[in-house]
């Protein structure tokens, strides 16, 4: 998927802090790189007979805190430095919201797309046969991730307690609720996201009535952001995907895009010109580019990485911005908009919620004993809630921004286990 640098970036952002903070470089210098990283081979005897290789990978960043912790992503572009980025945000993602878990992330090359369901179990249980010995409840707790899902985790899961010879469910999070699943799991990121809008209202005094969203990414983390929005009363004005975007001048409703997304295939054929309209008056196609640039007061990129750059950092006009979607500002587009006076929500605390939550899911694996759904929002607004203090608190009492504060507490707590072992 991303670009060559985006390791490049998660680094360069440990080195800014180290710098800023002070902070010894040996542990700088640690933290950049994974404490482990394998590569497999995955033989693939397809429907048509023919056997096909797929290279697959697992990045087990730092176990310091906790058993690594990280998805799994099919995608045709992953790449070696993604997963080992990916893997290091997984490691401050989990220390900064203060959960007893590491980083990792995985991946295989592949257009998951073009395969047939059997293809894809058997591609999804080769992985877990490749990767046996150094995953586990204890070792390392994979999840979905971009193209992978609950069906997913049950065949690994499957997989798993097989080679294991007993019922393994903590093995893996985000598996069905059929299989232990956690209630809520799969709307915890994007509920997450609006635990931060709640707290930027509170601190910033904002009106939920008068404060507008742009959004880009309609999946699960979009979708779900936007509904738990609304319900708290915000505008969502514009909503983009891949293919195009949508504005409305009274605001979106998040249920009625969906509905309109799931018939028409395409989110910006819910806007219509002519006179068959489901908007009829006052809306407006519009590209991803616009939406990005809309005059809101909070843009929320929910979608892939790079989409903010230092070609279009200047003309964002949102005065906040919570990364809900992984690295989706480059390092020099956060310097032009912390210039600008932006206030960021870094990605691995704005999207928090979902490690979190597998968090919870892994917690009843360990107590057999499953969660209500209220219990699971209830203590993600708590968990996450008390993440954000911590770090808005340590931004304005150290005069650095929101990214650098996260970044120094999630790295703080990461150094002071592997110091007190020494
Ligand atoms: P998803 O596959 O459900 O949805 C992705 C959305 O992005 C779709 O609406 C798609 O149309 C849109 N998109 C894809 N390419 C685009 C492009 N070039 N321009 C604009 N839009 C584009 O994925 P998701 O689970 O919603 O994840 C979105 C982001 O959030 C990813 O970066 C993911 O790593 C991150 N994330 C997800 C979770 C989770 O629990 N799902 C947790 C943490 C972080």
């Amino acid at each position: 998927m991303g670009e060559e640098n985006f390791l490049d970036s998660v680094q360069n952002k440990l080195e800014k802090v180290g710098k800023i903070m002070d902070i010894p470089r040996e542990f700088i210098d640690d933290l950049k790189t994974p404490n482990f990283f394998a590569k497999a081979k995955i033989s693939l005897i397809m429907d048509n007979g023919q056997r096909r290789n797929f290279l697959a990978f697992r990045s087990q960043h730092n176990n310091a805190l906790g058993p690594y912790k990280g998805g799994i992503r099919f995608h045709p572009k992953v790449s070696e430095e993604e997963v080992k980025a990916l893997s290091l945000l997984m490691t401050l993602k989990c220390s900064l919201v203060g959960i007893p878990f590491g980083g990792a992330k995985g991946g295989i090359i592949v257009n998951p797309k073009e395969l047939s369901k059997r293809e894809l179990e058997e591609l999804s249980r080769q992985y877990v046969r490749m990767f046996f010995s150094i995953i586990g409840p204890d070792k390392d707790i994979p999840a979905p991730d971009v193209n992978t899902n609950p069906q997913i985790m049950a065949w690994m899961v499957d997989e798993y307690s097989h080679l294991n010879g007993k019922f393994t469910p903590g093995a893996f999070t985000g598996k069905p609720e059929e299989l232990w699943g956690l209630k809520g799991r799969n709307e915890a990121t994007g509920y997450g996201g609006v635990v931060m809008l709640e707290k930027l209202r509170e601190v910033m005094k904002l009106e939920p009535s008068k404060t507008t969203i742009a959004l880009q990414g309609f999946g699960n983390v979009g979708y779900h952001f936007a509904k738990f929005a609304y319900e708290k009363g915000y505008k969502i004005m514009s909503i983009s995907e891949e293919e195009g975007g949508i504005y409305l001048k009274g605001g979106l409703t998040p249920e009625t895009v969906k509905s309109c997304k799931e018939e028409k295939g395409r989110i910006d054929d819910c806007y219509c010109r002519g006179s068959v309209c489901d908007y009829r008056d006052d809306g407006k196609e519009m590209s991803n580019e616009e939406v990005l640039e809309s005059d809101v007061d909070v843009l929320v990129p929910a979608a892939v990485e790079n989409v903010i750059t230092e070609d279009n950092a200047d003309k964002i006009r949102a005065k906040y911005i919570i990364a809900m979607a992984n690295g989706p500002i480059t390092e020099k587009a956060q310097e032009i908009l912390e210039k600008n006076g932006k206030i960021i929500i870094p990605d691995f605390l704005a999207n928090a919620g979902g490690v979190t939550a597998s968090y919870f899911e892994w917690l009843q694996a360990k107590q057999g004993k499953l969660w209500e759904k209220e219990k699971t929002f209830k203590e993600l607004s708590r968990i996450m809630g008390e993440a954000f203090d911590k770090a808005w608190k340590f931004s304005e009492e150290n005069k650095v921004s929101l990214e650098m504060a996260a970044l120094f507490l999630a790295v703080k707590r990461v150094i002071d286990s592997i110091k007190v072992r020494r």
